[in-house]
Protein backbone atom coordinates (compact mmCIF):
# COMPACT_ATOMS: atom_id res chain seq x y z
CA UNK A 1 0.00 0.00 0.00
CA UNK A 2 1.55 3.89 -0.70
CA UNK A 3 2.64 5.20 2.38
CA UNK A 4 3.42 8.70 0.93
CA UNK A 5 2.33 11.01 -1.63
CA UNK A 6 3.76 14.22 -2.90
CA UNK A 7 2.26 17.66 -3.50
CA UNK A 8 3.46 19.14 -6.86
CA UNK A 9 1.74 22.48 -8.57
CA UNK A 10 -0.77 23.29 -10.22
CA UNK A 11 1.39 25.56 -12.45
CA UNK A 12 4.53 23.50 -12.97
CA UNK A 13 4.56 19.94 -12.11
CA UNK A 14 8.77 20.01 -11.57
CA UNK A 15 7.89 22.39 -8.71
CA UNK A 16 7.95 19.82 -6.01
CA UNK A 17 6.54 21.31 -2.79
CA UNK A 18 7.15 17.99 -0.26
CA UNK A 19 6.58 14.71 0.26
CA UNK A 20 4.10 13.41 3.33
CA UNK A 21 3.03 10.37 4.96
CA UNK A 22 -0.08 8.94 4.94
CA UNK A 23 -1.40 8.57 8.47
CA UNK A 24 -3.04 5.10 8.69
CA UNK A 25 -4.91 3.96 11.57
CA UNK A 26 -2.35 3.53 14.10
CA UNK A 27 -0.68 6.87 13.13
CA UNK A 28 -4.41 8.54 13.66
CA UNK A 29 -4.77 6.75 16.80
CA UNK A 30 -1.84 7.90 18.14
CA UNK A 31 -2.42 11.88 16.90
CA UNK A 32 -5.58 11.55 18.96
CA UNK A 33 -4.39 10.33 22.06
CA UNK A 34 -1.62 13.41 21.92
CA UNK A 35 -4.54 15.59 21.76
CA UNK A 36 -6.09 13.88 24.44
CA UNK A 37 -3.40 13.94 26.45
CA UNK A 38 -2.45 17.36 25.98
CA UNK A 39 -6.17 18.62 26.54
CA UNK A 40 -6.76 19.05 30.63
CA UNK A 41 -3.88 21.34 30.83
CA UNK A 42 -5.25 23.40 27.55
CA UNK A 43 -8.74 23.55 28.55
CA UNK A 44 -7.85 24.46 32.20
CA UNK A 45 -4.46 27.18 31.22
CA UNK A 46 -7.54 29.79 30.63
CA UNK A 47 -8.73 32.32 28.21
CA UNK A 48 -5.86 34.59 28.77
CA UNK A 49 -3.20 32.27 28.15
CA UNK A 50 -4.35 31.00 24.72
CA UNK A 51 -4.99 34.19 23.88
CA UNK A 52 -1.83 35.44 24.25
CA UNK A 53 -0.71 32.66 21.80
CA UNK A 54 -3.06 32.71 19.53
CA UNK A 55 -1.88 36.79 19.48
CA UNK A 56 1.65 35.61 19.02
CA UNK A 57 -0.19 33.15 15.93
CA UNK A 58 -1.31 36.06 14.22
CA UNK A 59 2.52 38.35 14.49
CA UNK A 60 3.61 35.59 13.02
CA UNK A 61 1.20 34.60 10.40
CA UNK A 62 1.75 38.37 9.54
CA UNK A 63 4.66 38.75 9.63
CA UNK A 64 4.65 35.48 6.85
CA UNK A 65 2.36 37.04 4.58
CA UNK A 66 4.59 37.42 1.39
CA UNK A 67 5.22 33.64 2.08
CA UNK A 68 2.14 32.05 2.93
CA UNK A 69 1.06 34.04 -0.53
CA UNK A 70 3.44 32.83 -2.46
CA UNK A 71 3.02 28.90 -0.88
CA UNK A 72 -0.44 29.12 -1.65
CA UNK A 73 0.17 29.98 -5.16
CA UNK A 74 2.65 27.38 -6.05
CA UNK A 75 0.60 24.80 -4.09
CA UNK A 76 -2.95 24.94 -5.14
CA UNK A 77 -2.04 28.11 -8.40
CA UNK A 78 -4.07 30.89 -6.35
CA UNK A 79 -3.22 34.02 -8.88
CA UNK A 80 -0.82 36.10 -5.95
CA UNK A 81 -3.34 38.89 -5.31
CA UNK A 82 -6.20 36.61 -4.06
CA UNK A 83 -3.06 34.48 -2.29
CA UNK A 84 -2.61 37.51 -0.26
CA UNK A 85 -6.20 38.53 0.24
CA UNK A 86 -6.02 34.75 1.96
CA UNK A 87 -2.98 34.73 3.65
CA UNK A 88 -4.33 38.46 5.03
CA UNK A 89 -6.98 36.40 6.88
CA UNK A 90 -5.31 34.79 9.16
CA UNK A 91 -4.59 37.07 11.52
CA UNK A 92 -8.10 38.92 10.82
CA UNK A 93 -9.68 35.90 12.27
CA UNK A 94 -7.76 35.60 15.75
CA UNK A 95 -8.82 39.68 15.74
CA UNK A 96 -12.55 38.22 15.24
CA UNK A 97 -12.59 35.34 17.79
CA UNK A 98 -10.70 36.97 20.27
CA UNK A 99 -13.06 40.48 20.19
CA UNK A 100 -16.29 38.74 19.22
CA UNK A 101 -16.28 35.33 18.27
CA UNK A 102 -15.73 34.70 22.78
CA UNK A 103 -18.07 37.12 23.97
CA UNK A 104 -21.22 34.80 21.51
CA UNK A 105 -20.12 31.93 23.70
CA UNK A 106 -19.84 34.38 27.29
CA UNK A 107 -21.34 32.48 30.32
CA UNK A 108 -25.14 33.61 30.63
CA UNK A 109 -25.76 35.11 34.29
CA UNK A 110 -29.99 34.71 34.47
CA UNK A 111 -30.55 35.68 38.38
CA UNK A 112 -28.74 35.72 41.35
CA UNK A 113 -29.06 31.78 41.34
CA UNK A 114 -28.87 30.17 37.84
CA UNK A 115 -26.29 30.72 35.23
CA UNK A 116 -23.93 29.27 32.64
CA UNK A 117 -20.37 28.30 32.09
CA UNK A 118 -18.43 27.65 28.76
CA UNK A 119 -16.84 24.51 28.06
CA UNK A 120 -14.27 23.30 25.41
CA UNK A 121 -15.86 20.02 23.72
CA UNK A 122 -12.32 18.12 23.92
CA UNK A 123 -10.55 16.78 21.01
CA UNK A 124 -11.41 18.11 17.59
CA UNK A 125 -11.39 16.43 13.83
CA UNK A 126 -10.36 19.69 11.49
CA UNK A 127 -10.98 18.27 8.09
CA UNK A 128 -9.27 21.14 5.52
CA UNK A 129 -10.97 21.79 1.86
CA UNK A 130 -8.10 22.38 -0.71
CA UNK A 131 -9.05 25.82 -2.57
CA UNK A 132 -8.43 27.79 1.04
CA UNK A 133 -6.36 26.06 2.54
CA UNK A 134 -4.75 28.27 5.02
CA UNK A 135 -7.46 30.72 6.21
CA UNK A 136 -10.46 27.51 5.97
CA UNK A 137 -9.03 25.16 8.51
CA UNK A 138 -7.52 28.24 10.70
CA UNK A 139 -11.18 29.21 10.59
CA UNK A 140 -12.19 26.05 12.73
CA UNK A 141 -8.71 26.03 14.23
CA UNK A 142 -8.35 29.67 16.29
CA UNK A 143 -11.62 29.45 17.89
CA UNK A 144 -11.45 26.02 18.81
CA UNK A 145 -7.97 26.85 20.44
CA UNK A 146 -9.15 29.87 22.34
CA UNK A 147 -12.18 27.93 23.87
CA UNK A 148 -9.80 25.23 25.41
CA UNK A 149 -10.08 22.80 22.31
CA UNK A 150 -7.50 20.45 21.08
CA UNK A 151 -7.00 19.40 17.43
CA UNK A 152 -6.40 16.44 14.93
CA UNK A 153 -6.23 18.67 11.41
CA UNK A 154 -6.42 16.85 8.35
CA UNK A 155 -5.14 19.22 5.79
CA UNK A 156 -6.70 18.61 1.99
CA UNK A 157 -4.37 16.15 -0.32
CA UNK A 158 -3.92 18.79 -2.79
CA UNK A 159 -2.17 21.36 -0.38
CA UNK A 160 -0.67 19.14 2.33
CA UNK A 161 2.21 21.95 2.84
CA UNK A 162 -0.13 24.41 3.16
CA UNK A 163 -0.97 22.57 6.03
CA UNK A 164 2.02 21.81 7.31
CA UNK A 165 3.16 25.48 7.55
CA UNK A 166 -0.21 26.48 9.18
CA UNK A 167 0.47 23.86 11.75
CA UNK A 168 4.32 25.18 12.36
CA UNK A 169 3.26 28.67 12.52
CA UNK A 170 1.01 27.96 15.55
CA UNK A 171 3.81 25.65 17.16
CA UNK A 172 6.44 28.34 16.99
CA UNK A 173 3.81 30.70 18.77
CA UNK A 174 4.36 28.18 21.98
CA UNK A 175 1.62 25.77 20.95
CA UNK A 176 2.11 22.93 23.62
CA UNK A 177 2.66 19.16 22.86
CA UNK A 178 -0.24 17.65 21.22
CA UNK A 179 -3.08 20.79 21.33
CA UNK A 180 -2.31 20.99 17.41
CA UNK A 181 -1.62 17.20 15.90
CA UNK A 182 -1.46 16.97 12.17
CA UNK A 183 -2.14 13.79 9.86
CA UNK A 184 -1.82 13.90 6.23
CA UNK A 185 -4.03 11.64 3.77
CA UNK A 186 -7.09 11.93 1.60
CA UNK A 187 -10.09 10.58 1.94
CA UNK A 188 -9.96 7.11 3.88
CA UNK A 189 -7.70 9.18 6.56
CA UNK A 190 -10.33 11.71 7.12
CA UNK A 191 -13.10 9.30 7.40
CA UNK A 192 -10.83 6.97 9.86
CA UNK A 193 -10.01 10.52 11.85
CA UNK A 194 -13.71 12.13 11.52
CA UNK A 195 -15.01 8.05 13.27
CA UNK A 196 -12.15 7.85 16.18
CA UNK A 197 -14.68 6.96 19.28
CA UNK A 198 -12.09 9.60 20.61
CA UNK A 199 -12.84 12.42 18.47
CA UNK A 200 -15.59 14.49 19.70
CA UNK A 201 -16.52 16.67 17.03
CA UNK A 202 -15.94 17.15 13.34
CA UNK A 203 -14.95 20.77 11.99
CA UNK A 204 -15.30 19.57 7.90
CA UNK A 205 -15.31 22.26 5.26
CA UNK A 206 -15.61 20.75 1.60
CA UNK A 207 -17.96 19.16 -0.90
CA UNK A 208 -21.68 17.95 -0.63
CA UNK A 209 -20.60 14.33 -0.92
CA UNK A 210 -17.88 14.20 1.78
CA UNK A 211 -20.53 16.39 3.99
CA UNK A 212 -22.89 14.09 3.30
CA UNK A 213 -20.55 10.62 3.76
CA UNK A 214 -19.71 11.65 7.15
CA UNK A 215 -23.00 12.40 8.47
CA UNK A 216 -23.58 8.62 7.59
CA UNK A 217 -20.17 7.17 8.66
CA UNK A 218 -20.69 9.03 12.06
CA UNK A 219 -24.35 7.67 12.08
CA UNK A 220 -23.65 5.42 15.07
CA UNK A 221 -22.49 8.27 17.45
CA UNK A 222 -25.16 10.51 17.89
CA UNK A 223 -23.11 12.71 20.40
CA UNK A 224 -20.61 13.47 18.21
CA UNK A 225 -20.83 16.92 16.52
CA UNK A 226 -20.85 17.57 12.48
CA UNK A 227 -20.00 21.10 11.54
CA UNK A 228 -20.50 20.69 7.92
CA UNK A 229 -19.47 23.56 5.67
CA UNK A 230 -20.18 22.59 2.34
CA UNK A 231 -20.48 23.79 -1.26
CA UNK A 232 -22.43 25.63 -3.19
CA UNK A 233 -24.82 26.81 -6.50
CA UNK A 234 -25.14 30.41 -5.84
CA UNK A 235 -26.95 32.83 -7.45
CA UNK A 236 -27.04 36.46 -8.90
CA UNK A 237 -30.12 38.52 -9.97
CA UNK A 238 -30.07 41.37 -11.56
CA UNK A 239 -32.77 43.58 -11.67
CA UNK A 240 -33.98 45.97 -14.24
CA UNK A 241 -32.69 49.24 -12.30
CA UNK A 242 -29.33 47.42 -11.50
CA UNK A 243 -26.07 49.57 -11.97
CA UNK A 244 -25.21 47.56 -15.22
CA UNK A 245 -21.32 48.26 -14.91
CA UNK A 246 -21.51 47.24 -11.46
CA UNK A 247 -23.09 44.04 -11.64
CA UNK A 248 -20.96 42.79 -14.52
CA UNK A 249 -17.54 43.03 -12.51
CA UNK A 250 -19.30 42.24 -9.73
CA UNK A 251 -20.87 38.99 -11.53
CA UNK A 252 -17.39 38.13 -13.58
CA UNK A 253 -15.62 38.53 -10.26
CA UNK A 254 -18.20 35.99 -8.26
CA UNK A 255 -17.81 33.96 -11.75
CA UNK A 256 -14.13 33.76 -12.14
CA UNK A 257 -12.36 34.57 -8.63
CA UNK A 258 -10.33 31.99 -7.26
CA UNK A 259 -10.61 30.46 -11.09
CA UNK A 260 -14.31 29.76 -9.94
CA UNK A 261 -13.49 27.43 -7.15
CA UNK A 262 -14.88 29.52 -4.17
CA UNK A 263 -17.48 27.98 -2.36
CA UNK A 264 -19.43 31.39 -3.05
CA UNK A 265 -18.89 31.65 -6.60
CA UNK A 266 -21.73 32.78 -8.47
CA UNK A 267 -22.88 29.86 -10.63
CA UNK A 268 -26.87 30.82 -12.16
CA UNK A 269 -27.28 34.44 -13.20
CA UNK A 270 -31.28 35.43 -13.48
CA UNK A 271 -31.12 38.84 -15.40
CA UNK A 272 -34.33 40.91 -15.93
CA UNK A 273 -35.15 40.66 -19.61
CA UNK A 274 -35.07 43.99 -20.18
CA UNK A 275 -31.56 44.74 -19.27
CA UNK A 276 -30.28 40.71 -20.17
CA UNK A 277 -28.61 42.12 -23.70
CA UNK A 278 -26.56 44.53 -22.31
CA UNK A 279 -25.68 42.51 -19.76
CA UNK A 280 -24.99 39.57 -21.46
CA UNK A 281 -22.75 41.31 -23.99
CA UNK A 282 -20.64 43.53 -20.94
CA UNK A 283 -20.29 40.30 -19.17
CA UNK A 284 -18.49 38.10 -22.23
CA UNK A 285 -16.30 41.00 -22.43
CA UNK A 286 -15.16 41.13 -19.23
CA UNK A 287 -14.66 37.35 -18.73
CA UNK A 288 -13.10 37.46 -22.08
CA UNK A 289 -10.29 39.54 -20.93
CA UNK A 290 -9.66 38.11 -17.49
CA UNK A 291 -5.74 37.22 -17.66
CA UNK A 292 -5.06 33.83 -17.29
CA UNK A 293 -1.69 32.63 -16.47
CA UNK A 294 1.41 31.66 -14.31
CA UNK A 295 -0.25 32.26 -10.53
CA UNK A 296 3.28 33.99 -9.28
CA UNK A 297 3.20 36.42 -12.23
CA UNK A 298 2.32 40.18 -11.55
CA UNK A 299 -1.32 40.99 -13.25
CA UNK A 300 -2.68 37.77 -13.68
CA UNK A 301 -6.12 37.51 -12.54
CA UNK A 302 -6.32 33.20 -12.36
CA UNK A 303 -4.22 30.67 -12.16
CA UNK A 304 -4.89 27.20 -13.29
CA UNK A 305 -7.29 24.70 -11.87
CA UNK A 306 -6.06 23.14 -9.05
CA UNK A 307 -5.09 19.62 -10.96
CA UNK A 308 -6.00 18.01 -14.36
CA UNK A 309 -8.25 15.94 -12.41
CA UNK A 310 -10.34 19.18 -11.87
CA UNK A 311 -9.91 20.71 -15.35
CA UNK A 312 -11.33 17.17 -16.46
CA UNK A 313 -14.60 17.47 -14.30
CA UNK A 314 -15.00 21.25 -15.43
CA UNK A 315 -14.90 20.24 -19.15
CA UNK A 316 -17.17 17.24 -18.46
CA UNK A 317 -19.66 19.44 -16.87
CA UNK A 318 -19.51 21.81 -19.44
CA UNK A 319 -20.49 19.56 -22.01
CA UNK A 320 -22.83 17.88 -20.52
CA UNK A 321 -24.47 21.57 -19.70
CA UNK A 322 -24.88 22.05 -23.69
CA UNK A 323 -26.20 18.69 -23.86
CA UNK A 324 -28.81 19.71 -20.99
CA UNK A 325 -30.21 22.72 -23.22
CA UNK A 326 -27.77 25.34 -23.21
CA UNK A 327 -26.49 27.46 -25.33
CA UNK A 328 -22.97 28.17 -25.47
CA UNK A 329 -22.17 31.70 -25.57
CA UNK A 330 -18.76 32.34 -24.19
CA UNK A 331 -15.63 29.28 -23.68
CA UNK A 332 -12.39 31.31 -23.52
CA UNK A 333 -9.48 28.86 -24.26
CA UNK A 334 -6.18 30.09 -23.13
CA UNK A 335 -2.89 29.55 -24.09
CA UNK A 336 -1.98 27.49 -21.65
CA UNK A 337 -2.60 23.74 -21.14
CA UNK A 338 -4.50 21.94 -18.98
CA UNK A 339 -5.38 22.78 -16.03
CA UNK A 340 -5.40 26.60 -17.02
CA UNK A 341 -9.22 27.30 -17.89
CA UNK A 342 -10.55 30.03 -19.61
CA UNK A 343 -14.38 31.08 -18.54
CA UNK A 344 -17.48 30.08 -19.95
CA UNK A 345 -21.18 31.11 -19.97
CA UNK A 346 -24.21 29.01 -21.39
CA UNK A 347 -27.87 30.10 -21.81
CA UNK A 348 -30.86 28.63 -21.02
CA UNK A 349 -34.30 29.44 -22.06
CA UNK A 350 -37.10 29.21 -20.06
CA UNK A 351 -36.12 28.59 -16.21
CA UNK A 352 -36.51 24.90 -15.56
CA UNK A 353 -33.55 23.76 -13.84
CA UNK A 354 -34.54 19.78 -14.05
CA UNK A 355 -30.53 18.80 -15.18
CA UNK A 356 -28.15 17.60 -12.80
CA UNK A 357 -25.46 19.91 -14.25
CA UNK A 358 -27.74 22.68 -13.48
CA UNK A 359 -28.11 21.61 -9.53
CA UNK A 360 -24.96 20.44 -8.66
CA UNK A 361 -22.52 22.52 -8.00
CA UNK A 362 -19.30 22.42 -10.73
CA UNK A 363 -16.36 23.80 -10.02
CA UNK A 364 -14.34 26.48 -12.00
CA UNK A 365 -15.30 30.07 -13.77
CA UNK A 366 -18.16 28.87 -15.53
CA UNK A 367 -21.99 30.32 -15.53
CA UNK A 368 -25.25 29.80 -16.34
CA UNK A 369 -27.60 32.59 -17.29
CA UNK A 370 -31.27 32.77 -17.37
CA UNK A 371 -33.99 35.56 -17.76
CA UNK A 372 -36.33 36.45 -16.01
CA UNK A 373 -39.35 38.43 -15.92
CA UNK A 374 -39.57 40.27 -12.22
CA UNK A 375 -38.39 40.04 -8.85
CA UNK A 376 -40.77 37.10 -7.53
CA UNK A 377 -39.84 34.79 -10.79
CA UNK A 378 -36.39 35.54 -9.70
CA UNK A 379 -36.53 34.88 -6.52
CA UNK A 380 -38.19 32.14 -7.03
CA UNK A 381 -36.09 30.41 -9.86
CA UNK A 382 -33.23 31.27 -7.19
CA UNK A 383 -34.98 29.30 -4.55
CA UNK A 384 -35.46 26.04 -7.06
CA UNK A 385 -31.86 24.82 -5.80
CA UNK A 386 -30.70 21.95 -3.45
CA UNK A 387 -28.30 24.37 -2.02
CA UNK A 388 -28.51 27.24 -0.25
CA UNK A 389 -24.94 29.60 0.75
CA UNK A 390 -24.99 32.58 -0.48
CA UNK A 391 -26.66 35.09 -3.12
CA UNK A 392 -26.53 38.75 -4.56
CA UNK A 393 -29.15 41.05 -5.61
CA UNK A 394 -28.28 43.90 -7.90
CA UNK A 395 -30.55 46.87 -7.92
CA UNK A 396 -30.46 50.63 -7.46
CA UNK A 397 -33.61 50.12 -5.01
CA UNK A 398 -32.70 48.83 -1.44
CA UNK A 399 -36.59 47.39 -1.03
CA UNK A 400 -35.80 45.42 -4.27
CA UNK A 401 -33.32 44.04 -1.85
CA UNK A 402 -35.17 43.72 1.05
CA UNK A 403 -37.72 42.04 -0.74
CA UNK A 404 -35.19 39.53 -0.63
CA UNK A 405 -34.18 39.09 2.81
CA UNK A 406 -35.69 35.85 4.14
CA UNK A 407 -37.46 35.06 1.28
CA UNK A 408 -34.00 33.99 -0.65
CA UNK A 409 -32.91 30.87 1.07
CA UNK A 410 -29.08 31.20 1.38
CA UNK A 411 -26.92 31.99 4.68
CA UNK A 412 -25.22 34.97 2.86
CA UNK A 413 -27.09 37.30 0.96
CA UNK A 414 -25.49 40.50 -0.46
CA UNK A 415 -26.27 43.78 -2.03
CA UNK A 416 -25.19 45.19 -4.92
CA UNK A 417 -21.75 43.24 -4.31
CA UNK A 418 -20.02 39.86 -5.12
CA UNK A 419 -21.68 36.25 -4.64
CA UNK A 420 -17.87 35.99 -3.24
CA UNK A 421 -17.27 38.78 -0.36
CA UNK A 422 -17.87 37.99 3.05
CA UNK A 423 -16.91 39.65 6.62
CA UNK A 424 -15.40 37.99 8.99
CA UNK A 425 -16.95 39.60 11.28
CA UNK A 426 -20.42 38.05 10.90
CA UNK A 427 -21.22 34.28 10.68
CA UNK A 428 -20.63 32.33 7.91
CA UNK A 429 -22.53 29.17 6.31
CA UNK A 430 -25.78 28.00 4.17
CA UNK A 431 -28.60 25.95 4.20
CA UNK A 432 -29.89 22.70 2.57
CA UNK A 433 -26.32 21.02 0.72
CA UNK A 434 -24.35 24.10 2.08
CA UNK A 435 -24.72 23.49 5.86
CA UNK A 436 -26.18 22.02 9.03
CA UNK A 437 -26.64 25.33 10.49
CA UNK A 438 -23.67 25.37 12.44
CA UNK A 439 -22.43 28.84 10.57
CA UNK A 440 -19.11 29.58 10.76
CA UNK A 441 -17.12 32.76 10.72
CA UNK A 442 -17.37 34.74 13.39
CA UNK A 443 -19.67 32.71 15.04
CA UNK A 444 -16.93 29.36 15.33
CA UNK A 445 -16.77 29.59 18.68
CA UNK A 446 -20.11 28.20 19.06
CA UNK A 447 -19.98 24.96 18.03
CA UNK A 448 -16.22 24.25 19.51
CA UNK A 449 -18.03 24.95 23.40
CA UNK A 450 -20.74 23.49 25.21
CA UNK A 451 -22.63 25.24 27.92
CA UNK A 452 -23.10 23.59 31.38
CA UNK A 453 -26.05 25.24 33.39
CA UNK A 454 -26.65 25.54 37.00
CA UNK A 455 -28.51 26.14 40.03
CA UNK A 456 -26.64 27.03 42.69
CA UNK A 457 -27.71 27.97 46.48
CA UNK A 458 -25.39 29.40 49.41
CA UNK A 459 -27.84 29.20 51.73
CA UNK A 460 -28.39 26.62 54.26
CA UNK A 461 -31.65 24.12 54.87
CA UNK A 462 -34.81 25.80 54.71
CA UNK A 463 -37.91 23.31 55.83
CA UNK A 464 -40.28 26.31 54.45
CA UNK A 465 -39.22 25.06 50.95
CA UNK A 466 -40.80 21.46 51.16
CA UNK A 467 -43.35 20.72 48.96
CA UNK A 468 -46.31 19.45 50.57
CA UNK A 469 -46.27 15.83 52.09
CA UNK A 470 -42.31 15.66 52.14
CA UNK A 471 -40.92 14.52 55.38
CA UNK A 472 -38.07 17.14 56.81
CA UNK A 473 -35.13 15.33 57.36
P1 LIG B 1 -13.69 17.61 -0.60
O1 LIG B 1 -15.03 17.41 -0.01
O2 LIG B 1 -13.29 16.79 -1.76
O3 LIG B 1 -12.55 17.38 0.52
C1 LIG B 1 -12.57 18.09 1.75
C2 LIG B 1 -11.77 17.31 2.78
O4 LIG B 1 -12.44 16.09 3.10
C3 LIG B 1 -10.37 16.92 2.30
O5 LIG B 1 -9.48 17.05 3.39
C4 LIG B 1 -10.55 15.46 1.91
O6 LIG B 1 -9.37 14.71 1.98
C5 LIG B 1 -11.54 15.00 2.97
N1 LIG B 1 -12.31 13.79 2.59
C6 LIG B 1 -12.59 13.31 1.37
N2 LIG B 1 -13.36 12.20 1.47
C7 LIG B 1 -13.57 11.99 2.79
C8 LIG B 1 -14.31 11.03 3.53
N3 LIG B 1 -14.98 10.04 2.94
N4 LIG B 1 -14.33 11.14 4.88
C9 LIG B 1 -13.68 12.13 5.50
N5 LIG B 1 -12.95 13.08 4.85
C10 LIG B 1 -12.91 13.00 3.50
O7 LIG B 1 -13.59 19.18 -0.93
P2 LIG B 1 -12.49 19.98 -1.75
O8 LIG B 1 -12.53 19.56 -3.17
O9 LIG B 1 -11.20 19.97 -1.03
O10 LIG B 1 -13.06 21.46 -1.61
C11 LIG B 1 -14.01 21.99 -2.48
C12 LIG B 1 -15.40 21.85 -1.91
O11 LIG B 1 -15.46 22.51 -0.65
C13 LIG B 1 -16.46 22.52 -2.75
O12 LIG B 1 -17.63 21.75 -2.72
C14 LIG B 1 -16.66 23.85 -2.03
O13 LIG B 1 -17.90 24.47 -2.31
C15 LIG B 1 -16.54 23.42 -0.62
N6 LIG B 1 -16.21 24.54 0.24
C16 LIG B 1 -17.15 24.99 1.14
C17 LIG B 1 -16.88 26.09 1.92
C18 LIG B 1 -17.88 26.62 2.91
O14 LIG B 1 -17.47 27.37 3.80
N7 LIG B 1 -19.15 26.30 2.80
C19 LIG B 1 -15.66 26.73 1.80
C20 LIG B 1 -14.73 26.24 0.90
C21 LIG B 1 -15.00 25.14 0.13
Amino acid sequence: MRSTFESRSPADASDLLGSFSIADDAAIAAAVKRARHAFPAWRDAGPEARAGILRRFAEYAAGAEDELARLLAREVGKALWDARGEARLLPAKVGVTLDDGLALVAPIEASADARTTTHPRGVLAVLGPFNFPLHLPNGHIAPALATGNTIVFKPSELAPACGERLTELFREAGLPDGVLEIVHGAGETGRSLATHPDVDAVLFTGSYAVGRALREATIDQPGKLLALEMGGNNAVLVLDDADLDLAVSETALSIAATTGQRCTCARRLFVHRSVAEPFTRKLVAVLRGLRVGPPLEDGVFMGPLVSIGAAEALAQSRREAESAGGERILLVEPDLPAPYVGAGLVRYTGLAQTHPVQRDESFGPEAALYTVADLDEAIAAANDSDYGLAASVFSADRTHYERCIGRLRVGCLNWNRATVGASGRLPFGGLRRSGNDRPAGASSTVYCTVPQAHLESEAGFDPEGLPPGMPRP
